[in-house]
């Protein structure tokens, strides 16, 4: 039987190369809203919001204008091309997988299929339209992200959860694990089982969809996982289309999904910025393998990439076996990675 794989991206420094919110308020010529409200400390949603909405009353800053500033949006052409090959292999198919014709269900190498979704805490607007340009839109299944519309000429940003979520790990607007086991949980109950969660990340956001999936460490408290499920899912799930809408409410459960914690999971975790500055996500999983569970100690620089990586698969794995958690800094690199463990050739 055919395998199924989810492969689940953040957005901002994962799939693109840039933060798409400060990118584009940078295009705008708004950053000294952004300064002001960063320094009164106002919630980075709301932030964003009040900015795109400023940009637009103040500044006379139009949709033309965002729009631009998002097809400008830095994306490597390895990692384009990675989602058009995952893209075309899906259209190339027979379809035949689960009554087939899924858009996003994509095949890989040796008859498996591949889910491709993405879970950030940009926006939903951002990620179509970023998506849409480069024709990578019928690459992905689910898109989930704080919902986004425009009103008045502006473009509007809410939280994706509208309950406290009561996760402590996650940001008030957006706790990206319980958005990945809900996906799950649907997907199962669609009678999508994965065999294994491909992830990839970089920031502290990142921490808790990545812990769920290697250790099936849940960060939530199970009571807010119902109200957090029937949040914003619906609105915030732009996708390609179809399953957006189909999203289901409140199917909580406390307990982590089928692959949660399987040891085929993999975490794809940034290890450094371009301007060498080092990901959180990265020095969070390898503090955490090293037995700290605090990111506070001072050495976070000096690990060398395949050494720490194998540091963290061991102490992450009992029984050894290959890296659960793999590091990367440069796209091309990343692209690589991902086209030898999907098989795509
Ligand atoms: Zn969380």
């Amino acid at each position: 039987m055919a395998s199924r794989t989810l492969l689940c991206w953040d957005f901002d420094w994962s799939l693109i190369e840039e933060n798409s919110d400060t990118w584009v308020l940078q295009q705008l010529g708004a950053e000294a809203f952004y300064k002001a409200g960063r320094q009164a400390g106002t919630q980075w949603t709301q932030l964003m919001d009040e900015c795109l909405e400023q940009a637009a009353s103040q500044l006379g800053r139009t949709p033309a204008d965002v729009q631009a500033a998002l097809h400008a949006t830095p994306f490597h052409p390895a990692m384009v091309a990675l989602l058009r090959r995952l893209a075309a292999a899906g259209s190339d198919s027979n379809s035949g997988m689960d009554g087939g014709g899924d858009s996003g269900g994509v095949a890989g190498g040796g008859g498996s299929a591949i889910d491709v979704a993405v879970i950030s805490d940009a926006n939903t607007v951002y990620i179509d339209t970023i998506l849409t340009h480069h024709g990578l839109a019928p690459a992905v299944l689910e898109v989930h992200s704080n919902p986004a519309e425009w009103r008045g000429g502006a473009l509007r940003v809410a939280p994706y959860h509208t309950a406290p979520h009561g996760c402590r790990h996650c940001p008030s607007n957006l706790c990206k694990g319980q958005v990945l086991a809900s996906l799950l949980r649907r997907q199962a109950a669609a009678g999508r089982l994965y065999d294994r969660v491909l992830y990839v990340g970089d920031g502290k956001g990142d921490y808790c969809p990545s812990a769920l999936l290697l250790h099936a460490s849940q960060h939530w408290h199970p009571a807010s996982d119902a109200a957090a499920a029937g949040g914003a899912e619906a609105a915030g799930s732009a996708a390609n289309g179809t399953t957006a809408a189909a999203a289901q409410r409140g199917q909580a459960s406390s307990i982590a999904p089928g692959p949660c914690g399987s040891g085929s999971n993999r975490v794809y975790a940034r290890e450094s910025y371009p301007d060498g500055l080092p990901c959180s996500l990265w020095v969070m999983l390898r503090n955490e393998a090293a037995g700290g569970g605090d990111s506070s100690s001072g050495n976070q620089a000096e690990a060398e990439a395949p050494e720490a990586g194998s540091e963290v698969a061991a102490a992450g794995q009992a029984g050894g076996g290959r890296a659960r958690v793999v590091p990367w800094s440069r796209p091309e690199e990343l692209a690589e990675l991902l086209s030898k463990e999907l098989q795509l050739g």
